[in-house]
C-alpha cells in the first residue's frame, strides 16, 4: 500500500515535472516564435524609421529648396514691393453688371417699331388700370362728360375690367 502511494506520488511528480518540461518547452518555442517575431518587427520598424529619415530629409530638403525660392523671390521683390493695381477693378467697370443682369448675347433687346407699338396699342390706347387694349368709347352720361367734349376729351371703357377712364 505504502509503495503504491509512492508509485503514485512519484509518477505524480513525474507528471508534473514532465507537464512543466512540457510547458515550458511549449513557452520556450512561443517565447522563441514572439522574439522572431518582436525581431521582425524591430526590423520592419528599423527599416520603417530608415525609410521615414530618408523620406524626411527630402521633405527637408524640398522645404528648404521651397524657402529657398521664397527667399529669393523675396529678396527679388522687396526693392520695388509694389502690388500692380488690377487693370480693370471688377466691380466698377462701367460696362460691368453683376452676372445676375448681364445679357445673353444671344437674347439681346429688340427695340419695338412704334408702328407695331401704334397697331398693338390701337386707337384708344391702354386701360390705365390693368393695360387692356380692349377698350370702347363710353357713351356720355351726364353734364359734366358733355362738358369735356369741349376739351375732345370722351369716355372709355375697358372692357376686360369695365374701368371707364377720360382720354383725348
Ligand atoms: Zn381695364
Amino acid at each position: 500500500m505504502q509503495r503504491l502511494e509512492e508509485k503514485l506520488v512519484n509518477d505524480f511528480r513525474q507528471l508534473g515535472k514532465f507537464a512543466v518540461e512540457e510547458s515550458t518547452t511549449v513557452l520556450n518555442d512561443k517565447l522563441q516564435e514572439r522574439i522572431q517575431t518582436l525581431e521582425e518587427v524591430s526590423a520592419m520598424q528599423t527599416k520603417t524609421l530608415a525609410s521615414l529619415r530618408d523620406s524626411s530629409r527630402v521633405a527637408g530638403n524640398r522645404m528648404g529648396s521651397a524657402i529657398d525660392s521664397i527667399e529669393r523671390s523675396l529678396s527679388d521683390a522687396v526693392p520695388g514691393l509694389q502690388f500692380d493695381p488690377p487693370a480693370v477693378s471688377p466691380t466698377t467697370h462701367p460696362g460691368y453688371a453683376h452676372p445676375q443682369f448681364q445679357l445673353d448675347r444671344s437674347e439681346q433687346v429688340v427695340k419695338a417699331d412704334p408702328r407695331d407699338v401704334e397697331e398693338f396699342v390701337g386707337s384708344y390706347g391702354f386701360c390705365p388700370s390693368c393695360t387692356s387694349t380692349d377698350i370702347r368709347r363710353a357713351n356720355r352720361q351726364g353734364l359734366f362728360e358733355e362738358f369735356l367734349r369741349l376739351f375732345f376729351i370722351a369716355p372709355f371703357r375697358c372692357r376686360a375690367c369695365r374701368h371707364k377712364f377720360f382720354k383725348f
